[in-house]
């Protein structure tokens, strides 16, 4: 695997010519990528080229003429998916039981895999192209404030990431995957475990200039609880988060505990899947790179959703991976495209995301928002309530000393009873757990764990 910058400033000048060239120039750049990749798929993934038997010929194809695709299906056939023949199943699950081989190529691809927080996980490959894209198309959407805070993030500090670090994520790997294969282009940005102890996280980040964080809004949570305490001394002049939704309580929230946040905080949109698919403008709205990445918004049938409606799923075409093929892709987020454009004037279109699916809670007919649970408590450190049965709960304690549990448990308890009773179910059992709170497999923390997610964790 080979990172080429003349490739990578391709993607960047090709990125500003379609934007110059307003919407009509994207669109065709977009047909003409789709229209590529779709030719690409049929003639060399056995998978696709079953799947588009009776599409029209690629030189004609459009978006809606394409099946939608599904992560169960897609892996399932997962020797039949890639357009390369190296990379059977079996050789990949050995590459990423390997821990000692995250971030590292193989045969001339990278490897990592999802969380699995909403079902199984998905293995994804990403050609060096790939790697390319997301360098070249982030430069080329670039404002001035983004240049901005760039070149003051690199002066005062270290640009941290805060994710998963016990298997093959993204979030850990892409920088040891770039480090390996251009060090300058993530000079400055190092790398720290989010599962280990809180008292250890605050210290690893006290012990350095942190000029920025990329990390969950779950983990950025704890983090401003402990800003909040005194105990977390850092001064970033900007955040990042991803991969959950950041609610505007919690930005709120972190802006103030942090009051050395400059830029803000910048919440993209991406996934495993598609590590850049979108980009945070200078006035807070996610833009889509359309040249690149299709986002479909659609109901459960599957069919189109106007603009302004929040949908039910959405679906992903990543056209700057051509090793992998994900193709209307059902990705299951819920999303709203914006009706209006928006104020930094970028051609790109707007949206935003509503929270995951995974997140909420179903009790009976009745769903729950995780954020009415008054979780937190003084004197404990984090505090997660998660789902045993259809009307069985657990809390799961992380106190401060150890005389703290049972206070913690009967305060916080008799707080969660009374929102199941406000809402209809005072049939609900709510247990003190022995186990600690958990993280997901990729180090998320979820305060409230849904049925799903709390058996997938085991
Ligand atoms: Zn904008």
């Amino acid at each position: 695997m080979r990172f080429s910058l003349l490739r990578t400033f391709g993607y960047f000048v090709g990125g500003l010519w379609t934007a110059w060239g307003g919407r009509k120039r994207i669109e065709t750049k977009q047909l003409r990528n789709l229209r590529r990749l779709v030719e690409k798929a049929r003639r060399d993934s056995p998978l696709f080229h079953r799947l588009y038997a009776d599409v029209p010929p690629s030189s004609e194809v459009e978006l809606r003429d394409l099946p939608v695709t599904r992560k169960p299906d897609l892996m399932r056939a997962f020797d039949d998916w890639l357009t390369i023949r190296s990379l059977p199943l079996e050789k990949a699950r050995a590459h990423l039981a390997d821990m000692s081989k995250i971030g590292v190529p193989i045969g001339g691809v990278a490897v990592f895999r999802t969380s699995g927080t909403s079902g199984e996980p998905a293995i994804i490959v990403l050609p060096s192209r790939f790697l390319e894209y997301t360098f070249g198309i982030s430069l080329a959407r670039f404002e001035r404030y983004h240049w901005q805070f760039l070149r003051e993030m690199r002066k005062r500090g270290m640009r941290v990431t805060v994710t998963g670090g016990n298997g093959h994520f993204a979030g850990v790997g892409y920088n040891k995957l770039v480090r390996s294969l251009h060090p300058k282009l993530v000079k400055g940005v190092t790398f720290i475990e989010a599962e280990q102890p809180i008292g250890r996280l605050v210290e690893q980040l006290n012990a350095i200039p942190v000029s920025s964080i990329v990390t969950y809004p779950s983990v950025l949570a704890i983090l401003a609880r402990e800003k909040e305490a005194g105990r977390l001394k850092i001064e970033p002049v900007i955040l990042n988060t991803g991969g959950e939704t950041l609610t505007e309580e919690l930005r709120a929230r972190v802006l103030k505990a942090f009051p050395s946040l400059k830029y803000g905080i910048l919440d993209a949109y991406g996934c495993t899947e598609c590590l850049v698919l979108s980009f945070v403008c200078s006035h807070g709205r996610k833009h889509v790179h359309e040249d690149w990445v299709i986002l479909e918004a659609v109901d459960e049938a599957m069919q189109p959703v106007p603009d302004g409606m929040l949908s039910d799923s959405v679906l992903l075409t990543v056209l700057a991976n051509d090793v992998q093929p994900f193709i209307r892709y059902d990705l299951g987020d819920c999303v709203r495209f914006h009706t209006d454009p928006c104020p930094c004037g970028s051609p790109f279109r707007s949206f935003e995301v509503e929270g995951r699916e995974a997140t909420l809670v179903h009790v009976g007919g009745v769903t729950l928002s995780p954020l009415i649970f008054e979780l937190e408590h003084e004197r404990a450190r984090r505090v997660q309530l998660a789902q045993t049965g259809e009307r069985e709960f657990e809390l799961r304690i992380d106190a401060t000393d150890e005389t703290a549990a049972e206070t913690v448990f009967q305060e916080v308890s008799q707080s969660v009873t009374r929102v199941f009773r406000d809402n209809g179910l005072a049939d609900v059992v709510v247990r003190q757990s022995r186990t600690p709170p958990e993280f997901t497999a990729s180090g998320k923390f979820h305060e409230v764990l849904p049925l799903r997610a709390a058996k997938h964790q085991g």
